[in-house]
């Protein structure tokens, strides 16, 4: 027997959306176009020349990104997507022991990087709107607590929290805590009042804010995610990277992304508004679904869940099944919903 740390067997696995052939996929929260062709150009340049080791330190990539962003360039660090930099974080913050504290049902990358990294994790269950529950989370804090996630808008939920609630957390948050604002889906919050967490770096210096090209930049496969925090934490950040983990395609993507902005904020802000739309409309038909600011919404089935996701594949759409909790559907383009709307009309 291989000598394996014991507490493997607790891990979580991560359950990744299905790809089934001749099916749509609505599962994994990815916008449904293909990066844009601007993207796919530099990404072919940066592959005939991939004999060549990436830039360890993602200079031109970080200074772009600080221009975009306008913050400093030492408080930036880029990972092999932000779900990578979860584990940084992790590794840079805690010590063996320490607790990690997010909510859930969140991102299911929580448990598993806080395991990994020797911390323990201390889910808090969200209310009953399916929200963050801040003052669970706040209660839930110890001497031993080094880290707080904070998932906004949330997924799979797509609940979100407004400024004013944020603000009060982050004042009442002890200053032995660092709160990591997750906004993987910041390019799709309609509402104004959810806030920019950059907004609220000058104010708190124990908050770090993640970011990822996986969503709105159409980049999942290729795996860029940055975080913006404290120029020391950034710099711990860089220091447990696993070297050469953000590759010369992955750089010349984000590169090539942060040219085309616009055009991709303006596809984000479509799929938002298709994810809108079906939210309505399954309300239509009597499902209870959260209010979402994201590209995906929300059916807390319960017991049900399974047998919706297995009812939605028999009329080839893939969804994300958290049973016994809820299914999370991503917006796909119109056709693709229009698919998923009626396969919830026939489902009783
Ligand atoms: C998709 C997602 C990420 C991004 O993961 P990558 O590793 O950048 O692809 C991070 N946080 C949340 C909550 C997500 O849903």
């Amino acid at each position: 027997m291989t000598p394996l740390r014991p507490d493997l067997s607790s891990l979580p696995a991560y359950v990744a959306g299905r790809t089934v052939p001749g099916a749509v996929k609505l599962a994994s929260n990815e916008v449904a176009l293909p990066p844009h062709p601007h993207v796919r150009e530099a990404v072919g340049e940066a592959v005939a020349a991939g004999n060549r080791y990436p830039d360890i330190t993602v200079t031109a990539l970080s200074e772009k990104l600080a221009g975009h962003l306008g913050v400093p360039r030492e408080r930036i660090t880029v990972g092999c997507g932000s779900v990578a930099l979860c584990g940084q974080l992790i590794s840079a913050v805690c010590s063996p022991g320490d607790e990690v504290v997010f909510p859930w049902r969140s991102f299911e990358a929580y448990p598993i990087v806080s395991v990994i990294g020797h911390a323990t994790p201390v889910p808090v269950p969200n209310t009953a709107g399916h929200e963050h529950d801040l003052e669970a989370m706040l209660a839930a804090i110890t001497d031993r607590t080094r880290i707080v996630f904070v998932c906004n808008p949330n997924n799979p939920t797509g609940t979100a929290i407004r400024r004013r609630e944020l603000t009060d957390f982050l004042a009442r948050v002890p200053e032995h805590v660092l709160v990591v604002l997750d906004e993987a889906y910041r390019e799709f919050v309609a509402d104004p009042e959810v806030p920019d967490g950059l907004t609220m770096l000058d104010a708190h210096p124990h908050v770090a804010v993640l970011r990822t090209f996986s969503k709105a930049h159409r980049l999942a496969g290729l795996r860029v995610g940055y975080a913006v925090a404290a120029p020391d934490l950034a710099a711990a950040l860089r220091s447990v990277a696993i070297p050469f983990s953000v590759s010369s395609p992955a750089q010349a993507a984000a590169l090539a992304a942060l040219d085309v902005l616009d055009e991709l904020e303006a596809d984000a802000r479509t799929a938002a508004s298709e994810a809108q739309r079906m939210a309505a409309t399954l309300r239509e038909m009597g499902y209870e679904v959260p209010e979402t600011q994201a590209n995906f919404c929300w059916l807390p089935l319960g017991d049900r869940t399974q047998e919706f996701a297995e009812h939605a594949l028999d009329h080839k759409v893939v969804v994300r099944a958290f049973h016994p909790d809820g299914v999370r559907i991503s917006a796909g383009v119109a056709d693709e919903n229009d698919l998923l709307i009626e396969a919830a009309r026939s489902f009783s």
